[in-house]
Order: C-alpha cells, then structure tokens, then sequence
C-alpha cells in the first residue's frame, strides 16, 4: 500500500461510522416510525449507515422536549451559567477536529484539507458568540421626566428552529446554534438529509458538553417532512433557514400561519469582476479558489467571470492550464483540490446544465478526472466560454465546480451585466484603481462584495444576500438582534396622574 492509501485506511478504521439515530431530550432514539434512510457515500456511491427518518410525530416530540427546557432551565439560568456551556462546546469541538473533518470529507465529498478549516472555525462561532452576547446584553433607557422611566431588555424567543444545507453542514449548522444557544433560545435542528454524519457528531460533542436535557434537538428526516413540520409547529417560534431559493420561499410562505420569525440565507449567482489594471496573478488565484474550492457547491462562489477585454485571452488561457492542473480526487487524501459532488441526484443536475450550455452554443473546457475514479459523483473543474448572460447556466445557479467566462468593454456594461441576474449574494471586483473599486462595488446589487480579496470572513460583518439571495443577515449583532426579542419596561417613579374612569366624585 502506498503512504496515501495507509493514510486512508487509518482514517477509515478511526471514522468507525455506525446507524445514526435522532437525538431527543438528551438521549439518542430511533424514529417512531423506526423507519430509517440510506447514506451514500459521494466518492463511491456505497451506503455508508442507515439514518433514522424523523418525521412530525419525532418533530413534535423534540419541540415538545425542547420547549420544556426552555421553560424549566435555560430561559432561568444565569447568563454567565449559559454561556459557559456555549465555550464548553467550543472547547469540545476543538478536541475532536481531526475526527469531524475527515467524517465531513467522508460524508459530503469535500477535501479534507478544506474541511479540517471548516471544522475550526465551527469552534470558534461558539467561542465568539459566547463572547459577542456576553457583551450585547446591553439595553436603553429613556427617562421621560421625573415620573417615569423606559427601559429595554433583550429576551429569547422560545424554541428556535433551524433547517440547513448539506454544504459546509457543520459550520453553517454552528453558526446558526451557537447565537441561538447563546441568547438563551432552545434548539430543534434538521440537518440535511444527504449529510447526517457531523450532524450526528454535533449531538455527541453537545451531549457531551452537558447541556440540560433538551435544550438542543437533532430530528434527521426529509424536507417535506421532517422540515415541513417543523415550520408548521406553533410552539417553535423562528426559523433560520440556508438552503435553495426555492425552499426559502415555501417555507416563508408555509410558516406564515403561525407568523414565524425568518432568517432566509439563499442561492447565489456571484460576479467576479478583473479590470484590465487588476493584479493578474492574484486574480487569478483568488477566481480559480472562489469557484473550484468547495467543489463549487458554495453558495458564495464566483460562479460568473467577467473579464476586461484587454486581458480576456491571456486569463482565459490561464484559466484553461489551471482547470488542467487541478488535482481531482479521493476526498480524504490531503493533495485533493476537488472532490465528488454530494449526490447522484445533485451530480445529474450539474451535468444537465453543462449540456444546456453545449445546446446554447456554449464552448466547455474541462479539467480531467482519473479514470479510477469514475464510480463517484465526479465533475471535471469546467469553465464555459462562448456564452452571454441571458444563457441558462449564466443566470442559474449550478452549484458545481463549473464558471462561465464572459467579456466586458466598459465599467457602466459591467455593472450592468453584473446586476442582470435574480440572485444578489456575494460579488468579487479586481482593479488597482482605488476610486472604481469602491464605485463598482457600491453599484453592484449584493449582500457583500470583495475588493482585490477572496471570500474572508469575519464574524462581525452582516452575511447575507439582497434579491433572490436573502432575507435578514447573520453574523455579528445581526445575528443577537435575530434570536431576541425586545421588550420595552415602563416605571412609574411617582404617583402620576392617572385619569379615574367610573370613581365617584366627592
Ligand atoms: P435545499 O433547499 O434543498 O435544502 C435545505 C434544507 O431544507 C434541507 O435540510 C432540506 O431537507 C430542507 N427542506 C427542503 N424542503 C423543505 C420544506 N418544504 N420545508 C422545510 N424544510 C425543507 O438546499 P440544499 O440543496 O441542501 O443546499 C444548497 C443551497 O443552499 C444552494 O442554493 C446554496 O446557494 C444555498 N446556500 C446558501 C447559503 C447562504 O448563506 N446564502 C449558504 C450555503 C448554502
């Protein structure tokens, strides 16, 4: 066996990936139906373990237990008290990041050297909103005169629900728990149905962390219905969602009878934008990481390159040996930039839409995937030349490692062949003049936007997108203001006048 393959079989034999069950009210269970689902792995489309398919009667159950411990012990307990179990998981997750990365690689198809960064900053969202609401917990008073005084606090809502991707699963699961435990809100999660496997993992690293009985829920299950009920459930009183645009809107619609709180984090269609004065080398680098990393299912990825036409031969011939160059493999071993796509479903989808691309009149140029690897949901790094922006794989979303290339003469086409889209995410601008960065930037219609960088994040900012991407930001305070709830306290200081409706006069 080669070093490589000893790696792998090491890293296989330390997974030890067993059936997964729900977690609820602190003990893991099968479903009440006892019904379970297959999980594939993406590299060699085998069953990896068999999932418990929660459904309503599960959904209620974990609301149910969730909403009891909101009302009997975190809704009560001290903030420093809460807060310290907020670092306690932060400090759990750090001991197990050589365990979760590979299970995330193993589960999604991401390579491992992306996923191991992931998983550490999983850990630092707990250790920053531990931190963040322990100084946020600050709120305004509004002395009207001597005889009366205003004041606000900032309380949970109850029971928080939230509904995530199967992309990046495990960060973006934590960046949504770690704000809603902090600010005192009890959790019922619904991970993914195509990457339970860190999901599973997050309850055992909680478990073990010691929060009271029900405070944080895993219900495993299908959208339609593990995640239909939770919407549909009364007692939960938000949802924060990441997911399609699609889904985004069936949900806002869905929990609209029970007037839910909503944050909606969704599809994008991003533009990167390199001027002809741009540094070329680093462009380069930060448009090939911004759309191949992640194997392209990003939902930040600067999935539309729009080059100066001073420099769009030379980029795009940069383009075509850096797709080449591109190593396409096994998830799990170190060297692999790209790995195999989540799903067979998901890998259809993709291949469908670079053969739209070819029936539009589109030119693919494509990197390689070895042939020994042909089993899994492999898509070669593509970029789609010969194309304009009204075309289909130019306006939807893809969510692969593919990037369209087109052509601009001028800064007011480019805005305007930027904005021509239904998403308004994340977007990229590449100039060394200073004055048109931020002009270019301003005029673009997006949640965020990068000057001269690639996608860096810091938790402070507002994340989220404008258009079709987005309703409501998280991160930072966007994130505080979102799981609480304000509420205003008036005291009297005096026996002020008040009128005396129905008194008897003397
Ligand atoms: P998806 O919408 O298919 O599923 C997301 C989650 O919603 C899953 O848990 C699924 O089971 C659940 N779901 C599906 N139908 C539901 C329903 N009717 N009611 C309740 N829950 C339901 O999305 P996906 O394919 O898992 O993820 C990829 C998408 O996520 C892409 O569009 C990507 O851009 C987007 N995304 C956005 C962000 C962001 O921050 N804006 C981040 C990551 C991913």
């Amino acid at each position: 066996m080669s070093q490589t393959q000893l790696d792998k079989q090491h890293i296989l034999n330390t997974l030890d990936v067993k059936d997964i069950q729900l977690y609820i009210n602190g003990e893991f269970v099968d479903a009440e139906s006892e019904k379970t689902f297959e999980n594939l792995n993406p590299f060699t489309n085998e069953v990896i373990n068999h999932v418990a398919e929660g459904d309503k009667a599960d959904i209620d159950k974990a609301v149910a237990s969730a909403n009891a411990a909101f009302k009997g012990t975190w809704r009560k307990m001290k903030v420093a008290e809460r807060l310290d179990y907020v670092k306690k998981i932060a400090a759990v997750i750090d001991e197990h990041i050589d365990e979760i990365a590979p299970l995330e690689s193993y589960d999604t198809g991401l390579p491992i050297s992306q996923t191991k960064k992931m998983v550490a900053r999983a850990a630092k969202n707990f250790q920053f909103y531990a931190e963040m609401v322990a100084s946020r917990m600050v709120g305004e008073a509004y002395q009207a005169d001597d005889e009366f005084i205003n004041y606000t606090i900032h309380k949970p809502h109850g029971v928080a629900g939230l509904i995530t991707p199967w992309n990046a699963p495990f960060m973006l699961e934590t960046w949504k728990i770690a704000p809603a435990l902090a600010t005192g809100n009890t959790v019922v999660l619904k991970p993914a149905e195509w990457s339970p496997l860190t999901a599973n993992k997050l309850a055992e690293v909680i478990d073990k962390a010691g929060l009271p009985k029900g405070v944080f829920n895993v219900v495993h299950g299908f959208g339609e219905t593990a995640g239909a009920s939770l919407v549909s459930n009364r007692d939960v009183k938000l949802i924060s969602f990441t997911g399609e645009t699609k889904t985004g809107s069936e949900i806002t619609k869905n929990g609209a009878d029970s007037l839910k709180r909503v944050s909606m984090e969704l599809g994008g269609k991003s533009p990167i934008i390199v001027f002809d004065d741009a540094d070329f080398e680093r462009a380069l680098d930060a448009c090939t990481w911004g759309i191949f990393s992640f194997n392209g299912e990003r939902c930040t990825a600067n999935s539309r390159l729009f080059l100066h036409e001073n420099i769009y031969d030379a980029f795009v011939e940069a383009l075509k040996e850096r797709v080449g160059n591109i190593i396409v493999g096994d998830p799990l071993d170190e060297k692999t930039q790209v790995g195999p796509l989540i799903h067979t479903t998901h890998f259809n989808n993709v291949k469908r839409y670079l053969e739209i691309a070819k029936e539009e009149g589109a030119e693919l140029v494509s990197g390689k995937v070895p042939e020994a690897f042909k089993r899994g949901n492999f898509v070669a790094p593509t970029i789609v030349l010969n194309i304009t922006n009204d075309k289909t794989v130019a306006q939807e979303e893809v969510f692969g490692p593919v990037l369209t290339v087109m052509k601009f003469k001028d800064e007011d086409e480019v805005i305007d062949l930027a904005n021509d889209v239904e998403y308004g995410l994340a977007g990229y601008v590449w100039t060394k003049d200073i004055q048109r960065g931020h002009r270019v930037a301003q005029a673009i219609d997006s949640g965020m936007l990068w000057i001269n960088s690639q996608n860096v994040r810091d938790l402070r900012i507002p994340f989220g997108g404008s258009k079709s991407s987005g309703i409501g930001r998280e991160g930072g305070h966007y994130a505080f203001d979102f799981y609480t709830e304000k509420q205003v306290i008036h005291v009297a200081l005096t026996d002020h006048h008040i009128p005396q409706f129905g008194k008897k006069k003397d």
